[in-house]
């Protein structure tokens, strides 16, 4: 076996991977359109909207960039409890917005009280929050924190970076009212780098015509225009789109439903591990992540040395993120990551442990 457990890229299937070997079409072509339109409309079921998903060239940070910019003229609250959600701040100021910082301790969910009581400070344009934390392993409870900002701020919009869970973990983006949920290929997506997704309210577009400067390559109203055309208004990726096309039929033949539940039931397998060898998720019980487990290293291991013990098997995991380098290890599990896959690994940790 050979399999990778860090949290993107992750392993993608061979038939997606040899999708992206089909001959390239004339982009302005009724050929391409026809993908183009169906691979919207399965991406609509996995981010469970009926309104639009664009599919730009672009990793997930250039939708957190396209989100502020677009969405944000002036003051915009940003939920901070980890390295991504530092990054959307940081993505904010740099395009010249007022962010305000919402700080929980890193491997801290953002709660709704604390939430709440932000926005009863000062209006706000939008929010922005990260889902799964994928550099803490922690997940933010989406579904509360959208509902305290619709009670308590109903015009502020929510920003969504869900790049570790989308089509892992059920986000109910229309229910939620969710007004921008962003994600990239390469993690829960399982598919090579180079894209990303974003799902678009109406609100949001309507809110975007008031928006000054909101540059030219993520303009989502210019999106839109194309995406009405089943197009793009630059050069799609089109190889990713052969791929991403194969992808999605895979995500739909297992079922959403299914699909969440591998992936609990993998984070729950990996965390009841941890517990058992006396270390324990970063994340409290409850918010823990299901597509990334970040594990404190009581037992001192040498990380880098696990690394290459498991690498003679073909496995990887990754090292803490940042200041949590060494002193958590992360395994993911998410994509098409099995139950079997997150055996193997945690029987080779078991004997490097058992070496020690
Ligand atoms: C990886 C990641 C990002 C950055 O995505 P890119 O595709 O590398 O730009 C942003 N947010 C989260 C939560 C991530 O895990």
């Amino acid at each position: 076996m050979s399999h990778m457990f860090i949290p993107g890229p992750v392993d993608v299937d061979p038939d997606v991977l040899q999708a992206q070997t089909k001959p390239m079409v004339p982009h302005r072509s009724a050929d391409f359109e026809k993908i183009f339109r169906e691979t919207e409309a399965k991406l609509k079921k996995v981010f469970l909207t009926e309104t639009r998903v664009f599919q730009p060239p672009s990793s997930g940070t250039g939708m957190q960039e396209a989100g502020v910019r677009n969405l944000v003229q002036n003051d915009v609250l940003s939920c901070i409890n980890g390295a991504f959600a530092e990054r959307w701040y940081q993505v904010a100021i740099s395009n010249g917005k007022q962010a305000d910082r919402l700080d929980v301790p890193w491997g801290e969910a953002i709660t709704p009280d604390l939430l709440a009581d932000a926005l009863k400070k000062k209006s706000y344009e939008a929010v922005t929050i990260v889902h799964n934390e994928t550099s803490t392993g922690v997940e933010s409870p989406i579904k509360e924190l959208a509902a305290v900002v619709h009670d308590i701020s109903p015009d502020t919009l929510i920003l969504v970076d869900a790049v570790s869970s989308v089509g892992g973990v059920k986000i109910e983006t229309d229910a939620w009212r969710i007004d921008f949920l962003l994600t990239s290929s390469q993690k829960c997506m399982a598919l090579p780098p180079g894209m990303a997704f974003a799902a678009v309210s109406d609100r949001s577009l309507a809110k975007a015509e008031t928006v000054k400067n909101r540059g030219w390559y993520f303009d989502l109203l210019r999106m839109e225009k194309h995406r009405v055309k089943d197009s793009t208004a630059m050069t799609p990726t089109m190889s990713l789109i052969w791929a991403l096309d194969v992808q999605l039929d895979h995500m739909l033949k297992e079922g959403l439903e299914n699909r969440y539940a591998r992936h609990a039931a993998m984070a729950s397998r990996v965390q009841s591990w941890s517990l058992d060898r006396g270390m324990e998720p970063l994340a409290a019980e409850g918010y823990r992540s299901r597509t990334v487990s970040t594990i404190k290293n009581t037992r001192e291991m040498d990380i880098a040395e696990l690394n290459k013990y498991l690498l003679t098997k073909g496995m990887r995991l990754s090292n803490g993120y940042g200041e949590l380098k060494n002193k958590t290890f992360r395994i993911a599990h998410m994509g098409e990551t099995q139950m079997h896959h997150i055996d193997e690994l945690l029987e080779a940790i078991d004997a490097f442990l058992a070496k020690k």
